[in-house]
C-alpha cells in the first residue's frame, strides 16, 4: 500500500502523507539562557521551509538539534515518521550546509563533493555519474579538478550544495547558507537554489534572518522571537496577514495605528498619498497628516508622514516617471488613504 493510506473508500479518508518532518515540544536551554523555548512544527515533503528571524532567536539550535549535533532538554523530532530525537548525525537522514562551506581545501571540487557517496562506498563509475550530474546542477562543469581556493564564494557555495544534494538526504538544512556573499550574488543564487530544490524535490529546512531572502524563497515561513515561533505561513500570510507586531515589524515596515486600544498594522504600498487637488475612491480611510521625509531608493520612493493624531505611517509610491521632483512633498500637507481591507489587525500576546 502506498503512503497516502488505502484507497477503499469504505475504510475512511485516505490517511494525511507523513511529513518530512515534525518537532514537538523543543526546548533548549544554554545554562540560564533559553535558546529555543519550546518549538511546534511540521514540514511536508517537498517544501521549502523557512527559519526566519533575528540574530539571537534561536535559528541555528533548531536546526543543529533536526540536525542532531545538539540533544534538546525537551521534546520530539521525528524525521519522515520515525523518532530520531536521541539518534546521532550520521544515522538520521539530512544533510546540512553551513554559511562557511566547510569544504575540505585539499581536495579537488569532485572529490569534495564525491566524498559523502565515497564514505557510503558506492562505486567509482556510478559515483563519477553522480557528481558530473551534481556539477552541472550547479552550473560548474569543468571545474571539477579545481581547488576549493581557485573558486569564488558563490562557486564554493554551490560546491557545498552539490556535496549536501548528492547524498540525496530526505531533508536539506541550510544555516544562512549565501550569508558571505555580496547582495546581488546573494539574490541570484537565491533563485537558483528553489530551482535546485524543485528539480531534486528535497525538503529544505533554510535558515536566514533576511527577510527578503525568505519570503523570495520559501513555500511556508516560520517567524522566529527568543526561541519561539511567532507565525508560520506563506510569504503573502506572513507579509499581508501579520500576526503579532513582532511579525509586522520584521518583515516589511511596520506601520502600526492604535484604535481604540486596538493595533492595526497597514503596508506602505497599500497606502495612496494624496495632495489638496486628489479625491480618495468612496469608502477609503483617509488621514491626514504632513510629510516629515522624503527617501528616494530608486525603484520607488518613500514618505514619511506624520498624522495629525500623532502615530508615523510610511507610504510608497513606484517612480514610474522619473522621481526627480519627489523632494516637493517635503514638509506639506497630505492625506493618506487606504481601503479596510489592507489593514490587519494585532494579536496582542502576553508572554
Ligand atoms: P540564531 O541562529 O537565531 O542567531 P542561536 O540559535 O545561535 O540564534 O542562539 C540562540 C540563543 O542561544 C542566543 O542567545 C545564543 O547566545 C545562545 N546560544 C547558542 N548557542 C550557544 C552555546 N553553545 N552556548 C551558550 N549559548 C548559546
Ligand atoms: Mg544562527
Amino acid at each position: 500500500m502506498g503512503r497516502m493510506g488505502a484507497q477503499d473508500p469504505s475504510k475512511g479518508p485516505p490517511a494525511a502523507p507523513t511529513p518530512a518532518l515534525r518537532l514537538q515540544g523543543i526546548r533548549k536551554n544554554y545554562g540560564g539562557v533559553v535558546a529555543v523555548a519550546g518549538v511546534d512544527l511540521v514540514i511536508d515533503e517537498g517544501e521549502f521551509f523557512t527559519l526566519l528571524g533575528p540574530s539571537g532567536s534561536g535559528k541555528t539550535t533548531l536546526l543543529r538539534m533536526i540536525a542532531g549535533f545538539e540533544r534538546p532538554d525537551a521534546g520530539r523530532i521525528e524525521l519522515g515518521g520515525r523518532d530520531v530525537t536521541s539518534l546521532p548525525p550520521h544515522l538520521r537522514d539530512t544533510n546540512t550546509v553551513f554559511q562557511d562551506y566547510a569544504l575540505f581545501p585539499h581536495m579537488s571540487v569532485a572529490q569534495n563533493i564525491g566524498y559523502g557517496l565515497r564514505i557510503k562506498r558506492i562505486p567509482g563509475a556510478e559515483r563519477q555519474r553522480r557528481v558530473d550530474r551534481a556539477l552541472r546542477m550547479v552550473r560548474l562543469e569543468g571545474l571539477g579538478t579545481r581547488r576549493p581556493n581557485q573558486l569564488s564564494g558563490g562557486q564554493r557555495q554551490r560546491v557545498a550544495l552539490a556535496r549536501a544534494v548528492i547524498n540525496e538526504p530526505e531533508v536539506l538544512l541550510l544555516d544562512e547558507p549565501l550569508g558571505a556573499l555580496d547582495l546581488k550574488l546573494r539574490q541570484e543564487m537565491q533563485i537558483e537554489l528553489k530551482q535546485i530544490q524543485k528539480e531534486v524535490g528535497i525538503t529544505f529546512v533554510y535558515v536566514t534572518h533576511d527577510q527578503e531572502e525568505a519570503l523570495t524563497m520559501s513555500d511556508r515561513v516560520a517567524v522566529m522571537s527568543n526561541g519561539r515561533i511567532e507565525q508560520i505561513g506563506t510569504p503573502v500570510d506572513i507579509y499581508e496577514r501579520p500576526a503579532t507586531e513582532f511579525v509586522a515589524g520584521f518583515i516589511g515596515i511596520s506601520n502600526l495605528l492604535l484604535r481604540n486600544g486596538v493595533k492595526f498594522v497597514v503596508r506602505p504600498e497599500k497606502i495612496r498619498m494624496l495632495t489638496e487637488d486628489e479625491q480618495p475612491e468612496p469608502g477609503m480611510q483617509v488621514e491626514p497628516g504632513t510629510v516629515e521625509e522624503v527617501v528616494y531608493v530608486g525603484m520607488s520612493t518613500r514618505y514619511v508622514v506624520r498624522l495629525d493624531r500623532g502615530e508615523h505611517l510610511v507610504a510608497v509610491r513606484q517612480n514610474m516617471d522619473a522621481a526627480g521632483d519627489a523632494h516637493r512633498f517635503q514638509g506639506r500637507p497630505v492625506r493618506l488613504a487606504w481601503t479596510a481591507d489592507h489593514t490587519y489587525v494585532l494579536e496582542t500576546k502576553e508572554r
